[in-house]
């Protein structure tokens, strides 16, 4: 523990003791054990954890709640920083910074997370293979669509587009074709990438008066998989574009494969002429799969890991965890974890202890209850958080519901919008950083969110 102070020490010790009280006692031991501080100063903050899975967990779910806790032991944190460090496991737990003398499950788990991170220039992530996806009821028939597009690559079903809700399937799909196409054909160019990403290179490109090299890029692939198409909604230039790529790349026999949350007829604010030709090859929708196919992807996860999972508490998993395959693995993953740290076996006690939080959520919650209850909380009626009224007092609470929306159902920006009645998507923008920036440093406010989290799950 040389170079680490006592005061650092104090420090985070204080904040896990706050921390613990506010976690379930799984969830802290799993991510909050073998941590600590190893610098802290005006300008940065650095967390010592003992492995990249950790480091991952910690930023993306944990990061908010740790700054703000440092904030409330008086710490100012300006920037903070999230270390592998080989101080930070004290025990034979989770991954020494050394590598090969790790517990294999462990090895497992941490090279499945950077995996998942990694991704080629052409946008596919080797982890997805038509392999390991677990085909049943609700992904069948795009599965079949997939293969009979490999099968006949631009001929076969072109474009191929699949939709349905979160988490269930899609981006593993579309990635797994593309991989098999790759696989198949090595010198071709197989591209993937998500929507968002394209609407960023474009406007990059237009910035940059590099239009043409954009368009190239596009234009020459032998086949090209779009992710979440639902956004191109209501941005005229860049569906003028993609229109033309589309229909260069269909022209040619070149494949193309979207995914979406919803059928091509259904995105608002996307022009016809697009509709018609997403909608010119094949739709698949794709559903939650039945609790035989879930248990069946619990168990190839587990087996990806190592790991043997007794019957009971597959199926615990599966029955607790319905809509979203996402979910359910980071449940798996999180119990996993959690019994490698104590060489216990997994057993439905311990699944039941971990999950408690996800039991306790019905499966869904509508934007109009998020918006109800938001507005209930701070005591103004619904019509005002609906209509024009600017005062202060409205335009907070409005601001708060589109940030909850943003946070927990994931609406793109124009739906938001849309539901709190206004036209112009880039108010819910400004509104949802704007509470992202005030609630890292206002904690009556994050209180004030959480209260209605609360409130709405309870
Ligand atoms: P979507 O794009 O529909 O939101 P993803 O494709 O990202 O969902 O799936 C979420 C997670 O669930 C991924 O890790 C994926 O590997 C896994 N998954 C979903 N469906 C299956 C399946 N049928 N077999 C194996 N893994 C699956
Ligand atoms: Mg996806």
């Amino acid at each position: 523990m040389e170079g680490r102070s006592v005061q650092l020490d104090d420090v985070w010790q204080a904040v896990l003791g706050e921390i613990e009280v506010s976690l379930s006692r799984g969830s802290f031991i799993t991510w909050f054990k073998n941590t600590c501080l190893l610098k802290q100063s005006e300008e940065t903050t650095v967390v010592g954890v003992p492995n990249v899975f950790i480091k991952h967990q910690l930023e993306t779910k944990f990061g908010d709640l740790i700054i703000d806790t440092l904030r409330k032991q008086g710490a100012s944190v300006n920037q903070i920083e999230y270390k592998t460090t080989p101080l930070a496991s004290r025990s034979r737990v989770l991954g020494e910074e050394n590598e090969g003398e790790q517990p294999q499950l462990t090895t497992n788990v941490i090279h499945q997370s950077e995996a998942s991170l990694r991704q080629s220039s052409n946008g596919l992530n080797e982890r997805y293979t038509m392999d390991n996806f677990v085909v049943g009821d609700g992904n069948e028939l795009a599965f079949a669509a997939c293969q009979a597009v490999l099968q006949q690559p631009g001929i076969k079903y072109n474009p191929l587009y699949l939709y349905g809700g979160v988490g269930i399937g899609k981006t593993h799909l579309i990635q797994a074709v593309g991989n098999a196409l790759q696989v198949r054909n090595p010198d071709a160019k197989i591209l993937y990438i998500a929507t968002e990403q394209f609407v960023r290179e474009f406007v990059m490109a237009l910035k940059k008066r590099s239009m043409a090299a954009f368009v190239n890029y596009y234009r020459s692939a032998d086949a090209l998989i779009v992710d979440d198409v639902q956004f191109l909604a209501d941005k005229d230039k860049i569906q003028e574009e993609f229109f033309h790529t589309f229909n260069t790349l269909h022209q040619a026999d070149k494949q193309i494969i979207m995914s979406s949350d919803k059928p091509p007829g259904d995105i608002a604010k996307l022009e016809d002429r697009l509709k018609s030709r997403f909608a010119g090859g094949m739709s698949i929708d794709m559903h939650a799969p039945d609790f035989e196919t879930r248990c069946a992807i619990i168990h190839t996860k587990a087996e990806s890991h190592q790991a043997e999972l007794e019957p009971e508490v597959v199926e615990y998993l599966a029955t607790t965890i319905q809509s979203n395959i996402r979910e359910l693995e980071g449940a798996l993953n999180q119990l996993l974890a959690w019994c490698e740290v104590r060489s216990l076996k997994p057993s439905v006690a311990i699944a039941s202890s971990l999950l408690q939080v996800h039991k306790a959520r019905p499966k869904h919650i509508s934007a109009k209850q998020i918006i109800e209850r938001t507005a209930r909380h701070f005591q103004i009626p619904l019509e005002d958080m609906l209509g024009p009224k600017r005062d202060k007092d409205i335009v907070v609470p409005r601001q708060v519901a589109m940030y909850i929306l943003h946070e927990e159902l994931h609406l793109s920006y124009p739906k938001i919008a849309h539901e709190l009645g206004r036209k112009d998507h880039t108010t819910a923008i400004h509104s949802v950083r704007k509470i992202a920036q005030l609630s890292q440093i206002d904690v009556s406010l994050k209180n004030t969110m959480d209260n209605i989290k609360e409130q709405l799950y309870a």
